[in-house]
């Protein structure tokens, strides 16, 4: 199966922003705390469950995106998935879905996925900001470090067998880089922390500007199914 196979699938519904739940409906008398006390009383993230994770995640103040978010992206898929993929940050259509990889470059990431037999659905997509970079910049250094242990406490929550880090800006982060992203694919790494295997590969958006490059990422998915079924 090559490159060329690749689909595109259509949309995922749109999500519904959370509403704001009863239980914050003021009583006469009765302080409501602020989410930076709900945030202070919270276990470290180190030590919180999916649940917990999720809640800290979608009222997270930790950087300058929440001024601006419309929602979090926490990440979405199977919570005992074997393969986890990693992007950048969300876009304009992930803010306003709440899930990542959902516009163009989410389609493709489907149909890469696909070709090499895996649904949208049985592997886990998250980002290494949960908040959308107005503008859709680069994030900057603060905003990675702020948001940084969700991310790690994911992977740690779901012990994947293979991380693919789509595109620069999560392979770097992820391998504490600075080498390009040229450098960086094309071989096997560990992500540290967990000793996690991973593979790099270039964006679906950028593979969406320059196609030519879609053989090389179709060998970066072969080699990340290979680690895989190695183990
Ligand atoms: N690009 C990313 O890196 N992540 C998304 O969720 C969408 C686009």
């Amino acid at each position: 199966m090559g490159i060329d196979v690749w689909r595109e699938r259509g949309a995922l519904p749109e999500r519904a922003a959370a509403a704001s739940p009863d239980f914050l409906a003021a009583e006469p008398g009765v302080a409501i705390p602020s989410v930076a006390d709900v945030a202070a009383d919270a276990a470290p993230t180190s030590e919180m469950g999916w649940d917990a994770l999720r809640a800290a995640v979608s009222g997270c103040r930790q950087c300058g995106l929440c001024e601006t978010r419309t929602n979090t992206v926490f990440g979405v898929g199977a919570e005992t998935s074997e393969w986890m993929v990693i992007g950048e940050a969300p876009g304009a259509n992930e803010d306003a879905q709440g899930e990542p990889f959902v516009g163009r470059a989410g389609k493709l990431l489907n149909s890469m996925l696909e070709a090499i037999g895996l649904a949208r659905d049985s592997v886990f997509i998250s980002n290494t900001l949960k908040c959308r970079p107005a503008g859709n910049r680069d994030p900057s250094p603060e905003e990675t470090k702020a948001c940084s242990p969700y991310l790690i406490r994911q992977i740690e929550l779901l012990r994947p067998k293979i991380i693919l880090a789509v595109g620069r800006i999560a392979a770097q982060t992820l391998l504490e880089s600075t080498e390009s992203l040229g450098k960086l694919r094309g071989r096997e790494h560990r992500y540290a922390p967990t000793a996690t295997p991973l593979i790099v590969t270039y964006h679906p958006a950028y593979l969406l500007r320059t196609p030519a490059h879609k053989r090389q990422a179709w060998e970066d998915l072969k080699r990340a199914r290979g680690l895989v079924n190695r183990q």
